[in-house]
């Protein structure tokens, strides 16, 4: 199944100049070609964009040095596009003759990677040519031919067409409970464990390290200049890190089970702790129920969210009865009934047998997957 994507792009001003300028390169190309198409076949010759463009590489690029500045896939899709247009001409009755294109009007480009994959997945891309860019929302995982850049307002969004992976309804497990905490990321009701991650870790400490030299630094000193850009290239590598593992667990999650259920984050109670807000903001866990949510619908998963206030750590996922006093530092969750179990895998436990009664629907279902 072809899906098409489309989302606004976080972009500098620097960024912003270079899309403007293959927006323009484009725009520029295509029009030659309109007038060359018009002025060859007023002269009694029969053009096709692939004629035209052979003869703007040989004898029309050289002239402009500005262009080879730019990324010459632009000028490849402007005479793809000028084909396009003439076709539509042709073929469909009450189609104009093709115009020129004026500036500011669709301002638009297409990029490729030469016959290269690109490839997608978080909230950055590396664009052929121009360099990595940030999105506001992170993107489906796949991989693409080539992308199209387009002006809107202000802004610039970026919009590919992409091949949904198909979900595979056998293999999936029927229903998993995901405990989030801050010893192990994730527990799954399975008894599987994401632990923190190590690599993860090792760069945190590596972040508050370079934080310290800083402050000692003098400001304003061509030191503390060179401390602050491996402080923010520490930040980047930290954040993309987590990034990539939470992506890890959430596309495992989303196409291993039909239905996952998990504790809504209880944002004041955790808000009120300060050192526990911090873990959860450097964990994460907005991010990784975010793109539970998209990857869910992706893949045709049911994502439950239980009630925060449903007491899933105090509860004994055997007998089903309540402990009243049950601290942080507790790792083993004790029952009367014998129950000896770690904690997270309990509350884990807990969850996956909740599903039902105390749920809030999160995602509908895709067409791809029926099941529930
Ligand atoms: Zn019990």
């Amino acid at each position: 199944m072809l899906l098409g994507f489309r989302t606004k792009l976080k972009l500098n001003n620097q960024q912003k100049t270079i899309m403007a300028r293959h927006a323009g390169y484009s725009r520029w190309v295509f029009n030659w070609g309109l007038k060359a198409w018009s002025i060859t076949y007023q002269a009694g010759l029969k053009p096709t964009a692939n004629k035209l463009k052979k003869f703007y590489t040989n004898y029309v690029k050289p002239d402009y040095p500005w262009q080879s500045q730019l990324s010459s896939r632009v000028y490849q899709y402007a005479f793809v596009d000028l084909d396009k247009a003439f076709q539509r001409f042709f073929k469909i009755k009450g189609t104009g003759y093709p115009k020129f294109k004026k500036k500011g009007i669709n301002d638009s480009f297409t990029l490729d990677n030469c016959g290269k994959w690109i490839e997608l997945g978080s909230a950055r891309i590396k664009l052929p040519f121009i360099g990595t860019v940030s999105t506001y929302e992170a993107l489906p995982h796949c991989q693409v031919k080539k992308v199209t850049l387009t002006r809107v307002g202000k802004d610039w969004v970026i919009s590919f067409a992409y091949e949904q992976e198909r979900p595979i309804p056998e293999k999936k497990m029927a229903r998993v409970g995901v405990d989030l905490g801050i010893i192990s990321l994730a527990t799954l009701s399975n008894g599987e464990v994401f632990p923190n991650l190590k690599p993860y870790r090792k760069a945190s400490l590596k972040l508050s390290r370079l934080q310290r030299n800083l402050s000692r630094k003098v400001q304003g000193s061509k030191n503390s200049q060179k401390q602050r850009i491996k402080l923010a290239s520490q930040h980047e590598k930290v954040a993309n890190l987590r990034r990539d593992y939470l992506h890890k667990i959430t596309s495992y999650l989303a196409k291993k089970f039909s239905n996952i259920v998990i504790e809504d984050l209880n944002v004041k109670g955790m808000l009120a702790n300060r050192k526990l807000a911090k873990a959860i903001s450097e964990l994460g866990l907005y991010e990784f129920r975010r793109q539970l949510e998209y990857k869910c619908k992706l893949y045709g998963s049911k994502l439950t969210i239980v009630d925060r206030w449903f007491p899933s750590s105090k509860t004994c996922s055997s007998c089903g009865s309540i402990k009243t006093d049950l601290s942080l530092s507790e790792r083993i969750y004790r029952c009367e009934c014998g129950l000896e179990i770690d904690r997270d895998l309990n509350a884990a436990k807990v969850l996956a047998n909740q599903a039902v009664g105390y749920t809030v629907l999160a995602c509908g279902q895709s067409a791809a997957d029926g099941s529930g």
